[in-house]
């Protein structure tokens, strides 16, 4: 039994996710996104996919980063 550091849900079927040397305690996908999924810097989107990522910056799709002139990105097949 763990609590979900996002929601605080004490559950049984919580699970953990080791990132970055640290360790995060959800108990749902999406709580897991909600605290560590990259956003899109052009809609804001929460990315759950592969995205796309340039100089620091994360997108959802080839589109946004277009949108924001990154055109050399493209999306993954
Ligand atoms: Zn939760
Ligand atoms: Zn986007």
């Amino acid at each position: 039994m763990a609590v979900c550091e996002v929601c605080n849900n004490d559950y049984e079927m919580s699970f953990e996710v080791h990132a970055a040397g640290a360790v995060h305690t959800f108990d749902s996908i999406e709580c897991a996104a909600q605290k560590m999924a990259p956003v899109c810097d052009n809609c804001q989107c929460r990315i759950l996919g592969h995205g796309l990522e340039s100089d620091g910056q994360f997108y959802c799709c080839a589109h946004c980063a277009r949108e924001q002139g990154v055109g050399r990105l493209m999306d993954h097949a």
